[in-house]
């Protein structure tokens, strides 16, 4: 991927077209960290260097003519993260970031020239840690854990610093005053320091949500996951005015594998991250908004256009509704198992948890696809990974790939009719018991993690009142209604094939009744609820417009 292009003549004079010439001088300012709407600076003549500020400001990047500056922000409607200045006179064209939208939409050269610049920049920015953000923290400390991954989840460039092992944490944290008893402490945009903030108070700090107005959307879609990314693609690419919700952060429960080897054209496999981090990147193309660390808790299915109503208090008014809350790994059923959540008990497998237990023996819970996965990936770092079954054969939902290279991996020991009866230790997980089901006997182990990959459950408990669910809690929709003995449907037609009980509310991928439980499948029900919602959509405005004609042609009353 290009970083740096430089953009041909014809380029140059097409963003002309839409751009603000403006003569520069060496020391100007071109934008700050924190800044919103940030434009793209196109260098006529002179340079522009890009740097993040701090006490001993660094030059991350130099622009000369022909070059841009630039990077996901610009699209995403977020904040800058760096500050740009003039480091030679000349003469720049400035473009708003709506018209960098319109360029990339209108000529597809340009625009893929332009998103590839801006994902490289972005990941690089990741990789090297350039941002406004710095995050102190221990391995040991499940918070920590926690705000690295949403941090990582979304695509927000962070410098880590480990205070057990990192030499320059001591001298940093006396200047910020800060105490190790108040890890993780993060240090945002050069000026505010949260002590162990939770997600929302971190999304807050960083103005991850600021590009939210409260006009009617066509379509408001519940939970990032690759439904709800794909239907925020192929919605926001069609012209739909689309808002997506997410809990936590974009990927959902793909976000935390470590390689999906069976999604189309990817020969070779691509981690959940990076899935979710393209899909966003193209939702965000597209014009689709997001706001992260917001929970839907209530949909107001009472009249049109809905209102979804959000933990925070906040609400949205919208035409259409895609729910895609996918479903959660049902925890370790032992009291104690949840003291150690990140501290020895994960739900999680990516490269975060696999370095925490770098060298080490693990044991791996489930017996379907992500727990496959997760132990043949664990196994790359750990010394041996005990897979522990319930039932007495994997599961028929297990690919046969994963099931042939789980069998023949010398590390990878299968325990079938085996379930974990005790988790013990002090601050971490320290030892773990697990029974034999077949032979009674009970086994202790010293080992100090256990990743659970068991029994999905939906996350649907607030949809109770109003949507007819599964006896498991599955959001049922389309022909699947008229089997349930609560279902009343107020239309003349049908429900469409992904409509819930509520005409207009469409629910897809893994909270869906009957759904397929793969990424492949989550994405192509996003995208036909997508054609379903221009249905419902069309059916609407026909409607609408026979009861304006029947009014019209209603005698009016005359006065004398
Ligand atoms: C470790 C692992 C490995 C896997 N590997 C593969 C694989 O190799 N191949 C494959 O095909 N499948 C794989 N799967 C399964 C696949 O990831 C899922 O089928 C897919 O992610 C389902 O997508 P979804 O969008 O329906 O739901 P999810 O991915 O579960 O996403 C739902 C999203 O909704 C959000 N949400 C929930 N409730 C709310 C709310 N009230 N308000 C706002 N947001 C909410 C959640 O935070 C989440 O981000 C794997 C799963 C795991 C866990």
């Amino acid at each position: 991927m290009r970083d740096n292009p430089t953009l041909t003549a014809s380029q140059i004079d097409q963003i002309r077209t839409v751009a603000g010439a403006r003569t520069v001088q060496e020391g100007e300012v071109l934008y700050e960290p924190s800044q919103a709407e940030i434009p793209m600076f196109v260098v006529i003549s002179g340079q522009v260097s890009i740097s993040r500020p701090g006490e001993q400001e660094k030059v991350v990047a130099v622009r000369g003519p022909g070059q841009f500056t630039g990077e996901m922000s610009v699209i995403s409607g977020k904040r800058s993260l760096l500050r740009a200045f003039v480091s030679q006179d000349g003469e720049v064209l400035e473009v708003s970031p709506a018209k960098v939208s319109w360029l990339i939409a209108k000529d597809s050269d340009l625009g893929e020239l332009l998103m590839e610049a801006f994902v490289a920049r972005r990941l690089l920015m990741i990789q090297l840690g350039e941002g406004n953000v710095i995050l102190f923290g221990k391995r040991a400390s499940p918070r920590t854990l926690v705000l690295r991954e949403f941090l990582t989840r979304n695509g927000h460039p962070f410098r880590y610093v480990d205070i057990d092992s990192d030499t320059s944490a001591e001298e940093l944290m006396d200047k910020l005053a800060v105490r190790e008893g108040e890890i993780p402490v993060v240090y945002c945009n050069n000026r505010d320091v949260l002590r162990n903030p939770s997600i929302a108070e971190l999304a807050a700090c960083l103005d991850l949500n600021i590009n939210t107005d409260r006009s009617v959307r066509d379509l408001l879609v519940i939970g990032a996951g690759p439904a709800g990314l794909a239907a925020a693609v192929y919605a926001a690419s069609e012209g739909l005015n689309t808002l997506v919700v997410e809990k936590s952060a974009p990927g959902g429960q793909a976000g935390s594998s470590s390689k999906i080897e069976n999604y189309l054209g990817f020969p070779t496999g691509l981690s959940g991250q990076e899935l979710a981090n393209r899909s966003l990147a193209q939702a965000q193309k597209f014009g689709a908004q997001l706001m992260v660390a917001q929970s839907v808790v209530h949909i107001d299915c009472s009249r049109r256009p809905f209102k979804v109503v959000l933990e925070s208090g906040l609400k949205f008014s919208a035409q259409t509704v895609v729910i895609a809350t996918g479903a959660q790994y049902a925890r370790l059923l032992l009291d104690e198992a949840d003291t150690f959540i990140g501290r020895g008990v994960y739900y999680n497998a990516t490269h975060m948890e696999a370095q925490l237990c770098d060298s080490e023996e693990v044991v791996v819970v489930g017996g379907g696809n992500s727990a496959g996965q997760a132990a043949v990936f664990l196994a790359r770092t750990s010394t041996r990974v005990h897979l522990l079954v319930r039932s007495d054969r994997l599961s028929d939902s297990m690919s046969q790939y994963l099931i042939a290279r789980i069998e023949a991996h010398p590390r990878i020991e299968i325990h079938y009719l085996t379930q974990i009866v005790a988790v013990t230790g002090t601050v971490h997980l320290e030892s773990i018991a697990w029974k034999d089901g077949s032979s009674g006997l009970e086994v202790t182990m010293p080992i100090r993690h256990v990743f659970v990959m068991a029994g999905a459950a939906p996350r649907t408990e607030w949809l109770e009142d109003s949507f007819v669910l599964d006896k498991n809690g599955f959001v049922v929709t389309g022909p699947d209604l008229v089997t349930y003995q609560n279902f009343q449907w107020p239309l003349s037609r049908s429900p469409l094939l992904l409509e819930t009980s509520v005409p207009g509310i469409f629910a897809v991928g893994d909270t869906r009744a009957g759904s397929v439980k793969r990424v492949a499948s989550a994405v192509g029900e996003g995208a036909m609820a997508v054609h379903l919602v221009h249905r419902f959509l069309a059916e609407s405005t026909e409607q609408h417009n026979a009861h304006e004609m029947m009014a019209s042609s209603e005698p009016r009353a005359t006065l004398g």
